[in-house]
């Protein structure tokens, strides 16, 4: 048997690590919170999206450009903030690498609080970007699926939209998108990585989706996800990404 040390820290993290460690802020150092109600309320927001085809064309909400209509199968790319923001990057690292899942309450709230300022149309589900079992034993948690559920309680828990897991399979471990180099080098890296369960085809028949993960760099591994779920089935998917 493996000794998975993430999974070891979270459960002593549960205990003994509370008290020698207390839980701080990561903004503004105090006692209570990871990110406290005061800090994310400053913390800071994408003001324009851009069409994740083309990265370039600004559109309302993220969505697709007019002339890149119909070349993709993402229909649109909606980003809370930038990744390259200090205090967001600090946030999702400690959050993904550092193996702090209790972090993705406050994000989703935050990623709630801004979907809504958007005006984003409301989706029929949520869907999280999976990880390879692989890593997801190694970190213990999938980071987009949990971001995801704590987003579904925040954003219009009145409508109890599904959040919809384990119906994308990632079959390929592939290298972490951060490290591969080009576009091109992305879009072969993840070409058929991942693949939609036959069993769950009737719940995304015709519906919209949103397709949840904490940071899209290029939209590449989004595109992939996207393209499997239309062809599953689904009327439209939207990217929600705390930041790119
Ligand atoms: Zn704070
Ligand atoms: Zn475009």
């Amino acid at each position: 048997m493996s000794l998975n040390l993430p999974a070891l820290f979270q459960k002593i993290g549960e205990g003994t690590l509370d008290t020698l460690f207390p839980i701080r802020c990561l903004g503004c150092d105090t006692y209570q919170d990871f990110l406290c109600e005061t800090c994310l309320d400053f913390f800071p927001r994408r003001l324009r999206q851009r069409c994740p085809t083309c990265l370039k064309a600004v559109t309302p909400r993220g969505e697709v450009c007019f002339s890149c209509l119909g070349k993709n199968s993402l229909d649109g790319l909606f980003a809370a903030g930038h990744y390259r923001d200090p205090l967001i990057s600090e946030a999702v690292h400690t959050y993904k690498y550092r193996f702090i899942p209790a972090i993705a309450e406050p994000l989703g709230k935050w990623l709630s609080a801004r979907s809504l300022e958007a005006d984003l149309l409301l989706p029929d589900l949520y869907i999280p970007v999976p990880l390879h079992p692989r890593r997801l034993r190694f970190r213990g948690f999938n980071q987009a699926e949990l971001l995801a559920e704590a987003l579904a309680k925040a954003f219009a828990p009145e409508l109890n939209l599904p959040v919809l897991k384990n119906c994308l399979l990632r079959t390929r471990y592939t290298k972490s998108q951060m490290k591969t180099r080009s576009r091109e080098e992305r879009l072969g890296n993840l070409k058929n990585a991942f693949i939609f369960t036959r069993e769950n085809v009737s719940f995304i028949k015709g519906k919209n989706v949103w397709l949840i993960d904490d940071v899209a760099t290029t939209g590449v591994t989004l595109e992939e996800c996207a393209r499997v779920l239309k062809s599953a089935g689904a009327k439209s998917v939207f990217g929600i990404v705390l930041a790119r």
